[in-house]
């Protein structure tokens, strides 16, 4: 499996590189801090990221809060307690971000960032692109799956709640 990871942490840090500085170009309007937590609920992840955190849960305990339908279990006192170890979908937030609807482009972007835009604001210089690396992260775990012979499907996600008592 740690091939796997190694490729996923790869992906991770291009997806911190390029969120980095697009925190960056938007830094005038990200209201992002420690604190606020809006965007913390239950979510579904890809296998591999599952195995990945519930690895580093083996290395290193988190706290974890009583699970219900909604919160991350990881969201403790405001704080995230995997914050390392945090899924792909919890590096993108606050961002603007280009994904792509039914054959049409559409952005998505935080509220409190931005209560004030226009489509014109936005280019692909300075959104992320979720589709395209949503893409590779498919690929990522679908080679997971099949190499360690998995009983998963490559559509198959996982409620981060159940890591409770991993
Ligand atoms: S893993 Fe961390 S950042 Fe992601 S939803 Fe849970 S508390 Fe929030």
């Amino acid at each position: 499996m740690s091939y796997y990871f190694e490729r996923y942490q790869q992906f991770i840090s291009k997806v911190d590189e390029l969120t980095e500085k697009l925190s960056g170009l938007h830094k005038d309007h990200m209201q992002c801090r420690k604190g606020c937590d809006l965007c913390c609920m239950n979510y579904r992840i890809f296998p591999v990221e599952y195995f990945e955190i519930q690895q580093s849960l083996k290395e290193k305990p988190a706290q974890t809060t009583e699970s219900n339908d909604d919160s991350c279990i990881f969201l403790k006192d405001h704080v995230c307690q995997i914050y390392e170890h945090r899924p792909f979908i919890c590096r993108t937030h606050g961002l603007p971000l280009l994904y792509l609807n039914e054959e049409q482009w559409e952005l998505s972007a935080c509220e409190l960032n931005f209560n004030e835009f226009d489509d014109e604001d936005f280019s692909a210089e300075n959104t992320f692109p979720q589709d395209t690396f949503n893409s590779e992260l498919f690929q990522i775990n679908k080679a997971f799956i099949q190499e360690n012979e998995l009983d998963y499907s490559e559509f198959d996600l996982l409620e981060m709640k159940d890591l409770h008592q991993r």
